[in-house]
């Protein structure tokens, strides 16, 4: 099947491998995995030690044959390759990155990058100039003619995504690529991986056991004993998907180098591309300032808890299950909020939105009492009867629009001699904007 026909980059169909079969030793690696990937995509397989990650990331490069089951990968079943077509799509089409590298010793740092090339025969020229690129990209030019043993592990796994990248594969496939390395080359090569994820639109499937990996994914595929657990298609990807038209525009960017402090920076913030550079960042500034002044949590933890908040607010998750979600850890799939704070904000979300859903607007004056009376629990008002009427009134007629909300505002603000209802201005700021906030949850158009 021609490329562009084909939806999925990589399908696997009832994927089985089993290590001695029908011995006493009998390893089942891999259970009936069934997946299916998208291009461009960044997938992260995860899951403890011993699971299976490797045996499934081997199984993709061909270096494991099946004990039953499929994988298409471009449309082509890579287990009907016989031996020479195997090793060929090992070199153009996945590119491989390891945890302990796999350079070989005895060669110089560019002779290794310039390895997937000899097989094919480019011109010694050529193919060190590409291998010199590589090495530039990645700011390791000025150990090119160092021993892989004379050099950092850091810059070790430079050395091998750059060889892993000589013949343009469109996927790369990294085996706990960081496992290894101290948490300065983590953050390098994560930033890497991101920049070939982004910029070069490769398809990125890595397998890791650390939970802090996730924010990267676009799929995160969670494997346990051989089996997949879930499927967790995170917000990045369905952003990205709906910016793909956007993003087409700013191809320009695509040519030129990231600086250093910028790719930093992308690698710390997920949601800033090279796509935002420019007139978009300030307000980005403006955003993570805020949100860091004013939220005790991270973006992150936002965007998930937003999430949960969704489904609440649809139906589709109950009040205890919003709870769960937002209190289990990040590893477990939640928005790793402290319990206290969990169950503080569940209740509160809960109570705006149990409000709002009791307005009526048949029955404004009946829903005006009710309302009046969840603003004096919440804020001090003194309870005459006088202000009590003036406060359900004024309620009554915002229900009815015959208030604008400054108007309705501007009552609560003004001196009961003026037959207002004497609030102090912030007070009357926040009622005023809560029953804004409850008439937007009631609203279901
Ligand atoms: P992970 O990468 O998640 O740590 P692996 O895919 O390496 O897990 O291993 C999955 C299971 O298969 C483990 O129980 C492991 O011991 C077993 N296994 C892996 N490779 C082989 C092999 N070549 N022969 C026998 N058993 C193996
Ligand atoms: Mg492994």
């Amino acid at each position: 099947m021609p490329k562009k026909e084909t939806k999925n980059i990589i399908e696997i169909k009832n994927l089985n491998v089993i290590y001695h079969k029908g011995e006493s030793n009998q390893v089942r690696a891999l259970d009936d995995v069934n997946l299916e990937f998208e291009a461009e995509e960044w997938i992260i397989i995860f899951g403890p030690s011993g699971c299976g990650k490797s045996t499934l990331l081997n199984s993709i490069a061909s270096f494991e044959t099946p004990t039953r089951g499929t994988i298409n990968v471009l449309g082509k079943n890579i287990n009907d390759f016989d031996s020479d077509e195997k090793s060929i799509y090992r070199r153009r089409t996945v590119g491989m990155i390891f945890q302990s590298f796999h350079l070989i010793n005895s060669l110089k740092v560019l002779d290794n990058v310039c390895l997937p090339q000899v097989f094919f025969g480019v011109n010694l020229e050529k193919r060190r100039s590409l291998a010199r690129g590589f090495l530039e990209r990645f700011d390791i030019a000025n150990q090119a003619e160092k021993y892989p043993s004379d050099i950092s592990g850091g810059q070790r796994q430079k050395v091998s995504i750059a060889r892993a990248l000589m013949n343009q594969p469109e996927i790369i496939l990294a085996d706990e690529p960081v496992g290894n390395l101290d948490s300065k080359s983590v953050y390098n090569v994560m930033a890497i991986l991101k920049e070939l994820n982004e910029l070069d639109k490769k398809t990125i499937i890595m397998v890791t056991h650390d939970a802090n990996h996730l924010v990267f994914a676009d799929r995160i595929v969670y494997i346990k004993d051989g089996k997949i657990q879930k499927v967790v298609v995170t917000k990045k990807r369905r952003e990205a998907k709906f910016n793909k038209e956007k993003k087409k525009k700013m191809v320009l960017t695509k040519q030129t180098k990231i600086p250093n402090d910028l790719r930093l920076l992308m690698n710390s913030f997920k949601d800033l591309s090279s796509a935002n550079i420019g007139q978009l960042l300030t307000p980005f500034k403006v955003k993570q300032i805020f949100s860091h002044l004013m939220l005790p949590i991270t973006n992150y933890q936002t965007d998930l808890t937003q999430r949960y908040m969704k489904n609440y607010l649809l139906g589709t998750l109950n009040e205890k299950q919003f709870f769960d979600q937002i209190n289990k850890s990040l590893e477990d799939g939640g928005a790793g909020w402290d319990k206290r704070s969990a169950k503080h904000f569940v209740e509160q979300v809960a109570v705006f939105y149990k409000e709002a859903e009791k307005i009526d607007y048949s029955e404004p004056f009946k829903s005006a009492i009710r309302l009046k009376n969840f603003f004096i629990k919440r804020y001090p008002i003194k309870k005459t009867e006088y202000r009590m009427n003036v406060l359900k009134n004024s309620i009554e007629s915002r229900l009815n629009e015959e208030l604008a909300r400054d108007d309705f505002q501007a009552i609560l603000d003004r001196p009961v001699s003026e037959e207002g209802l004497g609030l102090n201005s912030r007070t009357a700021e926040k009622i005023a904007r809560e029953l804004e906030l409850l008439i937007l949850i009631r609203y279901s158009g």
